[in-house]
């Protein structure tokens, strides 16, 4: 759970209180007198390293898009238009608006209340500086004391008139101090750190993808898939296959059988999917029955080294302390992944913010008068697509699932969060897009929808 803070400036206070606290007093009261010059020097660069780049932390904005931006769809770029009502432009890519910055902020990976700051496009270098020099000063400080500590168990016989009991004192308050400080940044450090280099994901984007495996066998999920796909495509979704050549996916349902049987027609629909064929098989499911969560594609993930890059920099600057990004933030490399049978823009569930009338075809094309010869006839399938009220899960479905979710309780394969909107839904650790500080209420598209619902009662 992300932590929020009653007054906000205690969030520089701690670290500032902790970094002065536990560095100066282990220099000068500990390890002054067996440090040779040479290593005083170095164990105040690191510290020195640390200020500075907890200052770059909290003062080097993340980055916003210009004011009034709008969405730029070149060739072979599928994005979603999402708009943001506060900031009156569009979201770029991978952008979103922090409920605290009060603004969009580019790649946002989370607000962070240890620096009153966005973490995001700009900054990202400069926070995982920070998290890396912590480490290391903390790392040497542990060593150090370590050795006190040592010494000071190998001395437990000797008359304790022989042992300076304040100094003592001081090595075990810094020695417990030290260990929090370090646990915790390793821990911070490694999921930031993993999330980059391995997936090339914000924490975001991490969450977004823990959402849609979870939400992965939803019929839900794939009605907005199918829709998308048509939007963006322009035809039917294709069979898809999985990559593992896997067999079809079965799980152990049966029990749920008895169960199943008492079901009315709209709660059977509702569960029936590839993980339960057998259980309730009058129902043919839109949920593919050889596609895995494994086979989608996150668009953004490029090579180790490419992530790092993309994140940190050229590798000679990851140290410096200017050392950054140099694009605009706007937009990202993509992986050519030919693997990609949905070719979607990211989340392939996502939605457009703009009304069904206004909305610009993704796709491009290499040539300009294919283009024109395709988006009359494109469009047409849109607006289709979009007036077919199928496509939404509507409120009595919604309260039909949560019946069912209600039935399978403790059900060993249910999740409950299976059909919850994407702004309601939160990770194993209780997490939601709020948590990381996301203004949630520019994330919901559902005004819209209700918008266009009224003007066709009207009409
Ligand atoms: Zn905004
Ligand atoms: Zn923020």
């Amino acid at each position: 759970m992300a932590i929020v803070l009653q007054w906000p400036w205690m969030g520089i206070a701690i670290p500032c209180f902790l970094i002065g606290g536990i560095g100066y007093p282990a220099h000068f009261f500990i390890f002054k007198d067996r440090f040779s010059v040479q290593k005083q020097v170095i164990y105040q660069l690191c510290l020195t390293m640390i200020w500075i780049s907890y200052y770059l932390a909290c003062t080097v904005l993340p980055g916003s898009p210009p004011k009034g931006y709008k969405s730029e769809l070149t060739k072979g770029r599928k994005v979603w238009k999402r708009y943001c009502k506060k900031c009156e432009s569009d979201k770029p890519e991978r952008a979103h608006h922090c409920k605290t910055c009060r603004t969009c902020v580019l790649k946002m990976d989370h607000h962070c209340p240890w620096t009153m700051n966005c973490v995001g496009y700009k900054n990202m270098p400069h926070f995982l500086r920070f998290l890396f020099w912590v480490i290391i000063t903390t790392g040497i400080t542990f060593f150090e004391l370590g050795k006190d500590l040592v010494q000071y168990y190998k001395d437990r016989n000797l008359p304790s008139y022989l042992i300076s009991k304040s100094k003592m004192a001081l090595v075990i308050v810094l020695s417990l101090m030290n260990l929090v400080v370090l646990f915790s940044i390793i821990v911070l450090f490694l999921r930031e750190v993993y999330h980059i280099v391995f997936t090339g994901r914000t924490q975001i984007e991490g969450w977004e993808c823990e959402r849609i495996e979870s939400q992965f066998y939803s019929e839900r999920f794939w009605r907005r898939i199918k829709k998308n796909y048509k939007k963006v495509h322009g035809k039917k979704l294709p069979e898809l296959t999985t990559w593992k050549n896997a067999e079809k996916v079965h799980y152990e349902m049966d029990y749920l059988q008895e169960d199943a049987d008492q079901l009315d027609e709209s709660q059977r629909n509702i569960l029936s999917s590839p993980r339960n064929p057998k259980t309730i098989s009058d129902h043919q499911s839109i949920v593919p029955e050889t596609f895995t969560y494994d086979d989608l594609v996150f668009p953004y993930d490029l090579s180790v080294y490419d992530n790092l890059v993309e994140t940190l920099g050229p590798v000679y600057t990851w140290l410096l302390p200017w050392g950054g990004p140099r694009s605009d933030g706007l937009k990202f490399k993509r992986s050519d992944d030919a693997e990609d049978q949905l070719d979607l823009p990211w989340p392939p569930d996502g939605e457009d913010s703009y009304e069904p009338g206004d909305y610009e075809l993704t796709k491009t094309y290499d040539d300009p008068q294919e283009e024109e010869s395709h988006s009359g006839a494109v469009s047409t399938n849109v607006t289709e697509e979009v007036n077919d009220n199928d496509n939404y899960i509507d409120s009595d479905n919604d309260s039909v699932s949560s019946k069912v979710s209600d039935l399978f309780k403790g059900g060993k394969y249910f999740d409950n969060r299976l059909n919850l909107e994407r702004t309601e839904w939160m990770n194993d650790f209780g997490e939601n897009l709020e948590d990381f500080g996301v203004d949630i209420d520019t994330e919901r598209t559902t005004h819209l929808r209700n918008r266009s619902q009224t003007r066709k009662t009207e009409n």
